[in-house]
């Protein structure tokens, strides 16, 4: 395989071009190899991302393996409903006709994937681009680097390699292949980069779907069930990759007289999850690599936070590992409420009023996720009507993702455009209207010369105005 940009593209659009990916057979062929691809290298998969992230072998089965088998069967199961054409009706206008939506291909896509679930996030969208008939190149991320060579081997091995590629490498490769000229793009990764995807795609009109990330909130009402939130923030956070997930808990907002008790219930959680010496379990991924625990140790040493930590953030920098943090009301001009997070610190802020928390949520870019605990019915109902997020769940966390019929994505800053399931194959499909007409029925008021008579004719007909009409045919004014 070359790994030359330009000469992968022309040769993928060959491909592409020769109609080769257009058949159902070839992408459901296609599809059922990703399932035995998964099914045949389980245990690789979970080594890679061990290696990569220290991802516990439980959690890579969970999150990313058994995800992706479940994403690849539905798909798998709805393919050939979704490809057909869909009838739709006409008007007046066109009578008579009948009319259609196809969805057809958008061409040689570009998927440009994350480190921190480098499985999932890399084979997932090449799901949809294959079952909507594309060819696709894979630049998985260099962050993770035993998971995207074995991506490398595993695709080239599985996969049709005249239309479906990996390309590995970092910067330098991911600029080179940005300079070519694709059909779409789907990126995953940052806003930081986000930027520089679309402006790459902007040089050639190239579509873009983008992934990525942002400040997720909790908002906790204090008629929620204790025990059954605490371990399900800890879940959603410590337990998805160590806080490194884009959907993971960002911070707790709740009221002032109940954070105490939502402490304690967090503390003893952590502790029965993890144990008390958080160094020692095996049940949790490690930070990435040293940059991202730099980034995150200069979190908690932000002189505005120094008072702030009320549990763990102990750090071994050999074994990049920093214990679960709590910080209670970090100023909203520290570093930890700034940016994402993306690791395992979770702040606590507290307000007077639920209207503070929402008002609090609101005055920020819109997240990837929001979630609510409560029991109070009025509250879920204005939570989900004034707060704008990519999803949204109510009494848990992350759990949006493992259901394929909701799109999964972003908006405003945490990106545009989604996927899983049907969206992820209408993410890759451009929906054709087709309108089929006869020769018959060819009304003579459309043509020039536009005389009085076809003049009233036609703005009857378009006004719906039957009577008028009839008059304007035999020739009577009104
Ligand atoms: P990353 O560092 O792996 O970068 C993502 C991709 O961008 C990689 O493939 C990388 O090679 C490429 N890249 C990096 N620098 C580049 C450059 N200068 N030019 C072109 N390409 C470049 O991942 P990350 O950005 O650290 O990922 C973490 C972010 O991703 C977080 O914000 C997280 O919330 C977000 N995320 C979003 C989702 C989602 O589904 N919405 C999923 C996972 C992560």
């Amino acid at each position: 395989m070359s790994l030359d940009a330009a000469c992968t593209v022309r040769e993928l659009r060959e491909s592409f071009a020769s109609g080769r990916t257009r058949p159902y057979e070839w992408r459901i062929g296609q599809l059922k190899q990703i399932v035995k691809l998964v099914d045949e290298n389980q245990d690789e998969i979970a080594e890679a991302l061990h290696k990569d992230i220290g991802k516990p072998p439980f959690e890579s089965f969970i999150s990313e393996i058994s995800l992706l088998k479940a994403s690849c069967k539905v798909v798998i199961g709805g393919l050939k409903k979704w490809m057909a054409p869909e009838k739709v009706g006409t008007t007046i206008t066109s009578f008579p006709s009948s009319a259609e939506i196809v969805p057809e291909p958008l061409g040689v896509i570009l998927i440009i994937s994350a480190w921190n679930y480098p499985f999932l996030l890399s084979m997932d969208p090449v799901i949809g681009a294959i079952a909507a008939g594309n060819a696709v190149v894979l630049k998985p991320s260099e962050v993770a680097p035993a998971t995207s060579s074995l991506l490398e081997k595993l695709v080239s091995k599985y996969l049709d390699g005249t239309a479906i590629r990996v390309f590995e490498g970092s910067v330098a490769e991911t600029t080179s292949l940005l300079e070519q000229r694709w059909d779409k793009i789907f990126y995953t990764g940052s806003g930081r980069i986000g930027k520089i995807v679309m402006a790459a795609a902007a040089n050639h009109l190239t579509p873009v779907t983008l992934e990525l990330g942002g400040k997720c909130p909790v908002i906790v009402d204090p008629t929620a069930d204790l025990q059954v939130t605490a371990r399900r923030i800890v879940a959603g956070k410590w337990g998805s990759n160590n806080g490194q997930a884009c959907i993971a808990p960002d911070y707790i907002i709740t009221l002032d007289f109940f954070a105490p008790k939502l402490i304690d219930a967090l503390k003893s959680t952590l502790e029965n999850f993890f144990g008390k010496d958080a160094f020692q379990t095996s049940d949790m991924s490690r930070i990435v690599n040293l940059n991202h625990f730099t980034r995150l140790t200069r979190l908690l040493d932000d002189p505005k936070v120094s008072d702030k930590v009320i549990y763990g953030g102990e750090r071994d920098e050999k074994k990049l590992i920093i214990t679960p943090a709590l910080l209670l009301d970090p100023p909203a001009d520290s570093l930890i409420m700034a940016d994402e997070i993306f690791g395992p610190l979770l702040p606590i802020i507290t307000v007077q009023k639920m209207e503070e928390a929402l008002e609090f949520v609101n005055s920020r870019p819109k997240p990837l996720a929001a979630y609510l605990f409560s029991k109070n019915k009025n509250l879920e109902k204005e939570v989900v009507a004034s707060i704008s997020a990519g999803g949204m769940v109510v009494n848990d966390t992350v759990l949006h993702l493992t259901n394929h019929n909701l799109p999964f994505g972003g908006v405003g800053e945490s990106g545009t455009g989604a996927y899983h399931g049907k969206f992820s194959f209408d993410n890759f499909s451009h929906k054709k209207a087709v309108l089929y007409r006869g020769f018959a029925g060819d009304l003579g008021a459309r043509y020039p010369p536009y005389t009085k008579k076809k003049q009233s004719m036609v703005r009857c007909l378009l006004n719906g105005d039957i009577i008028g009409l009839i008059c304007a045919l035999i020739g009577w004014g009104r």
